[in-house]
């Protein structure tokens, strides 16, 4: 059996410790996932809207913790044998997840201070946070100023600070909290931003609010009567600003512009898209009303014809008005264009063929797949190299159908 932790885990007592000697006391495997249990560790395990971190044992990669029936599991990369180990804290990692936690702390203590938005939920993602506001509605002043609060006290840099208190003494300390999880006994671990919050959690902090660097509230959409704020802080806010100016950078050679003018020549190019995709359907109304007058007047009960550079709204423009200037005939359309090759099938009202029976042979022989309704089968072909092989055998099917 698995012993449990011997004492308050050293992430709690000391966050920026990234390297520590433990024992390894317990190894197991669920699910094919070899796991180790540690005398101590340095790993957060995922809680509290922050994600688990990650490290190594010894030569082993860990690649995530998770609390679970009274223990912290380490989930390996590979299984490791019991006894003394060096474990390693993915430090970049976890310093981005204390800034992004910290910076939560505060906003979620001055949202509630200084504007009455209680939170309601914090979710700490790989690009950007969010958290939930007991708040209705959020306009960009609003927004502006929950953020222009939150970056006066990272400047200030005040002190934070973790300790456990009594259950006794919590219920007499005004702590901005949610309420402990059901169940909970002993201790309870606060968190302080010294002048501005204490607050109940169990996960890693910064030493002080100056660390959080800056924090830039993205966005806020509305949601279940309240609203969720996305933000990025720490260094995630330089490192999101440098793909913006990247990609910025990518745009103006693209488009040929400054930043100033990017969003209405992209707008300029895209109405400009739409005029040229109504043009071509105009063009090919017309081209296939010039084919329709050719192969309509044909002898063939058979209409077979291949387009280069058409897709299949073309083919299936063609076959209607084709069957309906010859409701006799059957015809086998097919076209290969930039998004493939495509096949039709299509008979006309007085034809002896019925598309939904021969249309599916068809798409076999062009290694294709399709469907379609009444009088009318189309899809995509894989390949046109048997469409001979196709025609001939819908000229036979023709033939045999005769009375
Ligand atoms: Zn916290």
């Amino acid at each position: 059996m698995s012993e449990p932790a011997r004492r308050i885990a050293t992430y709690e007592q000391d966050p920026y410790l990234t390297r520590l000697d433990v024992e390894v006391v317990f190894v197991g495997e669920i699910d094919g996932r070899p796991y180790a249990v540690l005398d101590d560790t340095l790993l957060y395990p995922e809680g509290g809207g922050q994600p688990a971190d990650r490290g190594r044992l010894g030569a082993v990669a860990v690649l995530d913790v998770q609390q679970e029936q009274g223990e912290i599991r380490h989930f390996l990369e590979a299984p490791l044998e019991p006894g003394a180990a060096v474990l390693e804290l993915d430090w970049p990692r976890r310093y981005d997840h204390m800034q992004q936690h910290t910076a939560q702390h505060l906003l979620s203590a001055l949202a509630l201070a200084r504007f009455g938005w209680a939170t309601r939920s914090f979710h700490l993602g790989p690009q950007t946070s969010d958290i939930e506001l007991d708040a209705a509605a959020l306009s960009d002043d609003q927004l502006t100023a929950l953020e222009d609060a939150a970056l006066a006290e990272i400047v200030a840099g005040r002190p934070i600070t973790t300790r456990r208190v009594s259950p006794e003494l919590y219920a007499k300390l005004d702590v901005r909290s949610r309420g402990l999880p059901a169940g909970h006994s002993g201790d309870v671990r606060l968190v302080e931003i010294q002048g501005i919050d204490l607050n109940t959690c169990g996960g890693t902090h910064l030493g002080t609010t100056g660390e959080i660097e800056a924090v830039k509230l993205l966005r806020a959409e509305k949601l279940r009567g309240g609203s969720r704020v996305h933000w990025v802080a720490g260094r995630r806010l330089r490192r999101r600003l440098a793909g913006h100016e990247a990609r910025n950078a990518e745009m103006r050679r693209l488009f040929d512009s400054d930043d100033a003018s990017l969003v209405e020549i992209a707008g300029l190019k895209l109405e400009q898209l739409d005029a040229g995709r109504r043009r071509i359907r105009q063009l090919e109304g017309r081209l296939a009303e010039a084919r329709v007058d050719a192969l309509a007047t044909s002898d063939e009960p058979l209409v077979s014809a291949h387009f280069d550079d058409a897709e299949g709204g073309f083919l299936r423009q063609l076959g209607r008005a084709l069957l309906e200037r010859a409701p006799a005939k059957a015809c086998l359309l097919t076209a290969s264009g930039t998004k493939g090759s495509f096949f039709l099938v299509a008979t006309g009202s007085e034809s002896s063929l019925d598309a939904g029976r021969i249309g599916p042979r068809v798409a076999e022989l062009l290694d294709g797949r399709g469907g379609g309704a009444g009088a009318v089968f189309q899809g995509k072909a894989g390949s046109l190299e048997r469409r001979s092989e196709a025609e001939a055998w819908l000229r036979g099917e023709l033939t045999n159908g005769k009375p």
